[in-house]
């Protein structure tokens, strides 16, 4: 599977991970079975949200013996009562839930700890300030319970800040067709990637509300398609019940090009302004092997932050953007008006001829 580097972490992220709160009602049974298949699919990316004692007993027994193999997360902040979820700010409490997770997963350590579910602007000052719970996961990672700080959220104003104070290093936000139309989630997606800051997708289902009987006319693997093409991002954390969900979403890493082309399904959700990249990859092949798709994604996201951090992706790329030999195909097929060959002539300007000094 195709692994991304998780922001500043440098932790290598396989671009499907696992989200697991769908599998809070599942048996043992129902959740070995998951967790080792996405193992054996080359998932290694883990994001364990609940403090419930069955939910996370289960996943100890589902990673028995494969935990030096994955990036495991936890939450802070995240508790229940009653059966319920609930959000908790106590220090004292967040610190228990996090050690009984980290015995109940037979582990020393979270990969990412992220300061959990944080939308309000009071909520954010209240996490960040002194004594509060940035300061618990501080005191957690010198004491090397966990490596690496994140925020999980759901609101753009909040997750800017968090991203912009320098505080934490990966970022778990959803990423959808239908929600990231809302005004300012592209700039913050394109803000991660400048800041070096690790994105986690979320929700790329829409919670489920893209799938069901009543929605619209969109494929899992469509939707992983859209997510996983976002400026930013390193990995997803589709939520499955059960193995049949998991295969579902595991499709996309079997999917032909054409299966993984959401251009037709975008504009029953945004309106791409028209000469503007969507990354969907519908005009594909192209005669000289570039992925255009990712070549311009590249280029925006190197001009909106430090064009360095992006460089060693280009360069990684199997052709570049100097292949191009301006035959048009591309933009014969492109539904956005996209002047692909310009985009090539810049990105070939901006990575392969530019010195950094040059390149503001
Ligand atoms: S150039 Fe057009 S078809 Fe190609 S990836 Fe961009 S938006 Fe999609
Ligand atoms: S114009 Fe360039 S990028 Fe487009 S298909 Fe032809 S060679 Fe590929």
């Amino acid at each position: 599977m195709e692994t991304r580097k998780l922001g500043r972490t440098g932790l290598e992220a396989a671009v499907m991970g696992l989200g697991t709160e769908y599998l809070v009602e599942a048996t043992r049974e129902t959740v070995v079975s998951v967790v080792r298949e996405a193992l054996d699919k080359g998932v290694n990316y883990f994001d364990v949200l609940f403090s419930y004692a069955d939910y996370r007993d289960n996943f100890g027994a589902a990673l028995e013996g494969r935990r030096d193999e994955i990036i495991l997360t936890g939450h802070l902040g995240s508790a229940d009562k009653d059966g319920q979820y609930r959000r908790t700010r106590d220090i004292a409490e967040s610190e228990a839930l996090i050690d009984d997770q980290l015995t109940r997963l037979h582990t020393d350590h979270l990969d990412v700890l992220f300061l959990s579910n944080c939308d309000e602007a009071d909520d954010y000052r209240r996490i960040m300030a002194p004594g509060g719970l940035l300061a618990l996961a501080g005191k957690l990672q010198r004491r090397g319970k966990a490596r690496f700080i994140g925020l999980s959220g759901h609101k753009v104003p909040v997750s800017r800040r968090a991203v912009q104070s320098g505080e934490i290093d990966v970022l778990m936000h959803n990423i959808n067709l239908s929600g990231d139309a809302t005004e300012g989630r592209t700039e913050l997606y394109h803000l991660c990637a400048a800041h070096d800051v690790g994105l986690v997708g979320m929700k790329p289902f829409a919670g489920g509300a893209l799938l069901g009987p009543d929605g619209p006319d969109v494929t899992p693997v469509q939707c992983l398609s859209y997510a996983v093409s976002q400026p930013g991002v390193s990995t997803l954390v589709p939520g499955v019940k059960n193995l049949e969900e998991l295969r579902a979403a595991l499709a996309y890493l079997d999917a032909s090009t054409e299966e993984r082309d959401f251009s037709a399904v975008l504009p029953h959700f945004q309106e791409p302004a028209e000469g503007t990249c969507v990354y969907c990859n519908h005009c594909l092949p192209c005669p000289s092997g570039i992925d255009i798709g990712k070549t311009i994604r590249l280029l925006v996201s190197a001009r909106h932050g430090d064009l360095e951090p992006f460089r060693g992706h280009y360069e990684a790329l199997e052709a570049r953007a100097s292949d191009c030999t301006e035959c048009g195909a591309c933009m014969e097929r492109c539904p956005f008006g996209v002047d692909v060959i310009s985009n090539m002539q810049q990105a070939v300007e901006l990575f392969e001829c530019n010195p950094l000094d040059d390149t503001g």
